[in-house]
């Protein structure tokens, strides 16, 4: 399933669910909320009282003069502020702690969503998009539930205001709350804008992070070709268009405070020359009409915050949307299992009438059968393009097979657990990778147990030991990002350690073809010979003594396999294979 970039919008009926969906997360944290919500009325009522305050300071202290209030109003001034201080402290602290647990809990959750999914999902979707979903899309979410807390808040305020006016001068209360339907169509236009300027915002971010991780994995190719000043100008062009939404974003956001309040300004404009008017004639006094008017002043404050809030509120909701497509979505499952755990000795893998391809238009393999049995080595060998990665790639189920079956011990490997099926296989790659910690732990990958012991016996094994101790810190060095700080045949060595120490009975090995020089090439020989030491093995084969000293070469070409058997009878057979052994594995040992 491919990501949507961009959403092509959601009602208000998924805005709903989605604030509902974002609501639940926030549930378990009720109570520090409900704690939230308790301080805010201390920090209102606090205020409220120091406004009070300046009254009594006014006619007690000033007017009357009352030694007994000058002493103790200033006290209970300070008083009150540490109150409303720590009041407004606790708040905040409560709101941003249950936002963060938020941000942890739907991280964790995305995270662990998406590394489960299969690595078809990942050829879909480029990884760049993939980090900026965890990293910023959720982070919008964040922010949602203080500011719904506050929409909350502020149109009880709201409601209380409007009573009072109501109370006051029901009439002119009445026409001018019907100028603020009038003034709700910009808000409801500008929400709409804000949410669609965010989807695009978190859109380019994440293009963004795609490019990011882009250049900087092919920074050898960039370097290479010296294209930095091509890169950057085309890294400046994304940056812009970045910056061009966000300015559309800000001024959205800024637009939305002017426009209510100049449709503020239009009632309070309305209400002077109404309310004057029935004073002029004599149907109000001065006094209703100011505190009238003093009420409704007071009403611009919450309804500027609702305002904010809801801006936040539909970021949120953007990011919800884009977050909550993985989480929610029904499309991508993940891949199916079997219960049986695979513990037992390798007997046998059998290949069924299996076709398999990446797309409609194009078969990469096309009713193979095969039976490999234990302890046999096998060498695959064929043109660029002949299915043998994905003959391999088929057996721990990086893709699952469209029909035919594969069989492991007279077993399909669907009826197998996941985990157990690839513990039984261990796959050294053209593409070592080595992870960003310490050489132990890149050799003892996946196995939390492990001893020490075991750990150095496979280093042996790969003859990786000695350049290991010679490391600055031995096995506890951490490894560069991919693995920069060690040679090529070090590297993989150090894969090869990996598959030693993991011990699985089936080996696949996609030969580098990268060619190392003799002497590093002869020690991975080495090494690769002691992984495939009692074990089965499948090679995708690239050098020269592979072939010769496999039980049984197959021979591959378009999806098939086309020929098998040793080296001196497809000599003889197979005229494709006279071709690639001359043009291949002579040239290669010719170098
Ligand atoms: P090489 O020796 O060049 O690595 P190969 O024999 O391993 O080639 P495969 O990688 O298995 O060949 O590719 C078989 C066919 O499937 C090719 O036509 C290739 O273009 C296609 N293919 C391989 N991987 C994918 C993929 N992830 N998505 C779509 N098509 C793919």
């Amino acid at each position: 399933m491919r990501l949507k970039l961009f959403s092509s919008g959601i009602s208000y009926k998924q805005s709903l669910n989605l604030m509902a969906r974002m609501i639940r997360y926030f549930a378990p944290y009720k109570f520090r909320i409900i704690l939230a919500m308790f301080c805010m009325l201390i920090v209102a009522g606090a205020t409220g009282g120091s406004a009070y305050l300046v009254k009594s300071a006014m006619d007690d202290i000033f007017i009357r003069k009352d030694l007994w209030a000058l002493s103790i109003i200033p006290l209970i001034y300070v008083g009150l502020d540490f109150v409303k201080g720590v009041a407004r402290f606790m708040q905040n602290y409560m709101m941003q702690y249950s936002g963060l647990c938020v941000l942890e809990t739907i991280r964790d959750q995305l995270y662990d969503r998406i590394i489960r999914l299969p690595v078809r999902f990942y050829e879909d979707n480029q990884v760049g998009m993939l980090m900026s979903r965890i990293i910023n899309d959720v982070t919008m979410i964040r922010n949602s539930m203080p500011s719904l807390v506050m929409m909350v808040r502020e149109t009880f305020t709201l409601l209380g205001l409007m009573v009072v006016v109501f109370y006051q001068n029901a009439e002119l209360a009445f026409w001018a709350i019907f100028v603020l339907p009038i003034g709700l169509f910009p808000f409801i236009y500008i929400g709409k804008k804000l949410r669609k300027l965010g989807r695009r915002s978190q859109g380019k971010i994440a293009d963004i992070s795609v490019f990011l991780q882009e250049i900087f994995s092919g920074i050898r190719v960039v370097k290479a070709f010296a294209t930095e000043k091509e890169e950057t100008a085309r890294f400046a062009e994304e940056n812009e268009r970045l910056v061009k939404i966000s300015l559309k974003q800000t001024i959205y956001n800024e637009l939305s405070s002017p426009v209510m309040e100049f449709v503020g300004a239009v009632g309070i404009g309305f209400v002077l020359w109404y309310g004057g008017k029935q004073v002029i004639d004599g149907n109000a006094t001065p006094g209703t009409f100011f505190s009238f008017v003093a009420a409704l002043a007071m009403m611009y404050d919450p309804v500027k915050k609702i305002t904010g809030a809801n801006n936040e509120v539909q970021r949120a909701l953007a990011g919800a949307e884009r977050v909550f497509e993985i989480l929610d979505s029904e499309e991508i499952f993940e891949q199916s299992e079997g219960s049986v755990v695979f513990n037992e000795p390798f007997e046998s893998l059998v290949f069924e009438n299996v076709t398999f391809s990446y797309n409609d238009s194009h078969i990469a393999l096309d009713s193979v059968n095969l039976t490999v049995r234990a302890g046999e080595r096998i060498a695959i060998v064929g043109p660029s393009g002949a299915g043998k990665s994905t003959f391999v790639n088929l057996i721990p189920r990086f893709y699952d097979v469209q029909s035919g079956r594969i069989l492991l011990n007279g077993r399909d490997l669907q009826e197998y657990t996941l985990a157990s099926l690839r513990r039984s296989v261990a796959l050294v790659s053209q593409d070592t990778f080595l992870f960003n910690i310490t050489v132990r732990d890149n050799i003892a990958y996946g196995d939390k147990e492990s001893s020490d012991d075991s750990v150095f016996d496979a280093a042996k094994k790969a003859f990786a030991h000695e350049f290991i101790l010679d490391l600055p810190e031995g096995y506890a060095t951490v490894i560069g990002e991919r693995g920069v700080k060690i040679s090529g045949g070090q590297k993989q060595r150090l894969a090869i350690a990996r598959a030693i120490h993991k011990n699985s009975p089936l080996l696949i090995l996609d030969e580098a073809t990268s060619a190392l020089d003799s002497e590093a090439e002869r020690i991975v020989q080495l090494a690769l010979e002691n992984l495939m030491l009692n074990k089965t093995s499948i090679v995708i084969a690239h050098r020269l003594s592979t072939i010769l000293n496999a039980d049984r070469i197959l021979v591959m070409d378009k999806g098939k396999i086309v020929a098998e058997g040793r080296h001196e009878e497809l000599l003889q057979t197979s005229a494709l294979y006279s071709k690639l052994y001359k043009l291949q594995f002579l040239a290669n040992e010719t170098e």
